[in-house]
């Protein structure tokens, strides 16, 4: 097996900027056999285009399958700790190029820069965590029912895999999603978001240079429609790890129901900030600000609404309001910049219908709610950090995912309908609150639908080592990160040896009335 490692000007078609990037297939770089490619532009600019990447079909996913499938025989029977060691790798290789990654993140997904070294930084962290994977992957033993008889369950990787991924955490989503396949010994197709090819480009360069062989990770750029329907429906693919939006991640599991195919999702989310009248208002007012604007509210975990017990709901509005209008928002490559743009001209003009609705439905916008149009600043996505006050639970903008910088603030009268309002979504991924009370705080942990809960911090910072997912419309049972990553990415296999040397008849033959005449 090839374990040269072509460098990431292997992987330009041409020159001359902007430059020309294309798929991996198979240990090599090449076009797309349609010979067509997309542009990938910077949000804080839409002129500037980032670069062009393969417009691939489903012929490029055909030869990405066949690549992975020759390739699974020999990385299935590497030992798991030689594939850990490559992960290993990964993570100092990602370590060494992280500011560079980092800068190229801002440029391409628009977050701010000390956001976009974060970003790297998880995916460093999951590399390290699934590295000492290589020499766990634990299984069970157990006892049998019957003498010289031993048990035991053991994990295997499925064969290839489908990883789709979206663009708001464009290094870190993928490592969530590749380093535990890997380390479990699948080989894989990965299909990145169309905004966001040149961070994931990176990341597999990154897996070229640890020594990764040929076949193993295959990339492959373009359409949702096109690359990522035909890895779904390639039935030699036999899982697929999507993030994304629920309603993508419906139709991808619906089709993955009909070919019986392993599908775990990762979608949307409607977090919230819930604010008790005993609340530390500092503390409440930062959490608040960054749990909602935070990487422009472009995460699957932002606190796109803030419950507050009408007790304390003037102060925070007062002081929430106050220091949301102070945060700078710019191009994310200045440090001074608080807030960075939207991640595209779409998404923007989705963001502003959002403003819109709120306000026929009787919100009252507190500040923000415009596209920013003029200066430097108009010539790319930049949206007003927006907050809605009185917003009612049932609004649209308190149920529906709008995934920007605007958030809906909601009084309540008690701590059960603080509670009763947080769990009243279709999504349950992120909710958090704060409090001194020790007895509502752990009530909080129990009764809060969603996957994950903090206490005393907002909706977002997870960290890896924990299981990360959610209930209701936002997964499926899935969970990535932690040690329940590696379930995704194996199939359980069931052995019993009977050294006996007679033939043993479970549930008959120790049960002597099951044999009675
Ligand atoms: P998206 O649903 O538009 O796209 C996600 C990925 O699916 C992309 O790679 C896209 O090209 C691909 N895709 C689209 N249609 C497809 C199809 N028919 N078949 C196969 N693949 C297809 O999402 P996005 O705009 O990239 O990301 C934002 C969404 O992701 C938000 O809803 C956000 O909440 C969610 N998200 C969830 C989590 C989580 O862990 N729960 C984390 C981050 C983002």
């Amino acid at each position: 097996m090839s374990t040269t490692t072509p460098s990431l000007e292997a992987a330009k078609g041409r020159s001359e900027l902007p430059q020309v990037y294309n798929n991996y297939i198979g240990g090599r770089w090449v076009k797309a056999k349609n010979g067509e490619t997309f542009p990938s532009t910077s949000p804080a600019n839409v002129n500037e285009v980032v670069g062009h990447f393969a417009s691939s079909g489903p012929e490029d996913v055909k030869a990405a399958v066949d690549a992975a499938a020759k390739a699974f025989p020999a990385w299935k029977h590497t030992p798991a700790p030689a594939r850990a060691d490559i992960i290993l790798k990964a993570a100092y290789i990602l370590e060494t190029r992280k500011e560079e990654i980092a800068r190229t993140m801002v440029r391409e997904m628009g977050k701010v820069i000390k956001e976009a070294r974060g970003d790297v930084q998880e995916a460093i962290d999951m590399a390290k965590y699934m590295a000492g994977e290589g020499r766990r992957l634990f299984g069970h033993t157990c006892p049998s029912e019957m003498p010289d008889k031993f048990a035991m369950a053991i994990r295997q990787p499925l064969g290839v895999v489908g990883l789709i991924t979206p663009w708001n955490f464009p290094v870190a989503i993928p490592s969530w999603k590749m380093f535990p396949a890997l380390v479990a010994g699948n080989t894989v197709v990965f299909k990145p978001a169309t905004d966001t090819p040149l961070c994931a480009l990176m990341l597999v360069e990154v897996m070229i240079e640890a020594g990764l062989p040929a076949g193993v990770l295959n990339f492959v750029t373009g359409a949702g429609s096109k690359v990522g329907n035909a890895i779904v429906d390639d039935p030699r693919v036999r899982a697929i790890s999507v993030t994304g939006s629920t309603e993508v991640g419906r139709k991808i599991a619906g089709r993955c129901g009909e070919l019986m195919k392993r599908i775990s999702c990762e979608l949307g989310g409607k977090n919230a900030v819930c604010v008790m009248d005993d609340a530390d208002m500092d503390l409440v007012i930062e959490g608040a600000v960054w749990g909602a604007f935070g990487t422009a509210g472009q995460r699957c975990t932002a606190a796109s609404r803030v419950i507050v017990h009408k007790s304390r709901y003037k102060e925070f509005l007062d002081k929430f309001v106050a220091r949301t209008k102070a945060l700078k928002l710019g191009n994310g490559l200045d440090p001074v910049n608080e807030v960075g743009p939207v991640i595209n001209k779409e998404q923007l003009k989705s963001i502003n219908e959002y403003v819109e609705i709120g306000l026929k439905e009787g919100a009252k916008l507190m500040c923000g709610g415009k596209i920013v149009e003029d200066g430097e600043l108009g010539k790319g996505c930049f949206h007003e950090p927006t907050i809605f006050a009185d917003v009612k639970a049932d609004m649209r903008i308190a149920q529906e995912e709008i995934f920007g910088p605007v958030t809906a603030v909601i009084p309540v009268e008690s701590f059960e309908e603080m509670l009763e309002v947080a769990n009243g979504t279709q999504f349950g991924l992120s909710l958090s609150m704060y409090t001194r009370d020790i007895n509502r705080a752990f009530k909080a942990m129990d009764e809060l639908e969603s996957g994950i809960v903090y206490i005393n911090a907002p909706t977002i910072g997870a960290e890896i080592q924990l299981p990360f997912g959610g209930i209701k419309q936002t997964g499926n049972g899935h969970r990535e990160a932690g040690i329940t990553a590696i379930e995704q990415f194996t199939e359980w296999k069931a052995i019993y040896v009977d050294y006996s040397g007679k033939l043993q008849k479970a549930q008959i033959d120790n049960h002597p009335a099951n044999s009675a005449e």
